[in-house]
């Protein structure tokens, strides 16, 4: 007896014999596992693995940090900066810096504002939404230090007390042109780490703009 069932992962054949046993079965899945297998074998064996992951990783980085995908969030006055980045004025678009409005499709979260000790839960989830190889960007002096509010009752001193912190760019609020600055040092950043995740950066220091 024949009979073939298909779901959205699996198409599966099963030929049983007239007494019910199941004595032959094809199994989209296992071919595919087993296709895998078989060319993970062949790929180590001739270091084709090897070549193609080293090539692989260039491409993805270079690509990567030519269009950095920068998570849209505004908290305070750095925002209008920001938002001033990214007009015809400095068109920060033409350096790469791109916003988006989805922490799963953004590669760095710049934080532009005092983080509250209410909102920290928030921006950490933020955070970890994104996806590796994630950067994040601490803008003003609300960002670094906590600014003006620096040892008040609610709000952190720093964001790099939740969040490992790449660039920082100090000012209140910083110009356009030292956010893009801060990008382009980040771009530096991300060729000389390759691509490194957040949790693997212990042993680079952090980029501070103007800092020479
Ligand atoms: S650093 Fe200055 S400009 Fe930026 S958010 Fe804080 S108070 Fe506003």
């Amino acid at each position: 007896m024949y009979s073939a069932r298909e779901d959205a992962s699996t198409f599966e054949v099963n030929i049983m014999s007239n007494d019910g046993e199941n004595f032959a079965a094809f199994n989209s899945r296992a071919l595919v596992e087993m296709v895998g297998d078989v060319t993970d074998e062949a790929l180590k064996a001739t270091k084709l693995k090897q070549f193609l992951g080293v090539l692989a990783g260039r491409y993805f980085n270079w690509a990567g940090r030519k269009s950095l995908f920068t998570l849209h969030l505004g908290i305070k006055c750095c925002a209008i900066e920001m938002a001033a980045a990214a007009t015809p004025r400095f068109d920060g678009d033409r350096f790469g810096v791109l916003f988006r409005s989805s922490p799963r499709q953004s590669d760095v979260l710049l934080v532009n504002g005092p983080v509250s000790k209410k909102f920290a839960d928030k921006i950490v989830r933020l955070w970890e939404q994104m996806p590796e190889p994630k950067y994040c960007i601490a803008m003003g002096e609300c960002a670094i230090s906590g600014g003006p509010y620096f040892q008040s009752y609610n709000i952190l001193e720093g964001v790099d007390t939740v969040i490992p912190v790449d660039v920082y760019i100090p000012g209140c609020p910083p110009r356009p042109e030292a956010l893009i600055d801060g990008f382009g040092l980040l771009r530096e950043k991300i060729i000389r780490i390759g691509g490194a995740p957040s949790t693997g950066r212990d042993g680079e220091k952090p980029i501070i703009v103007g800092d020479d």
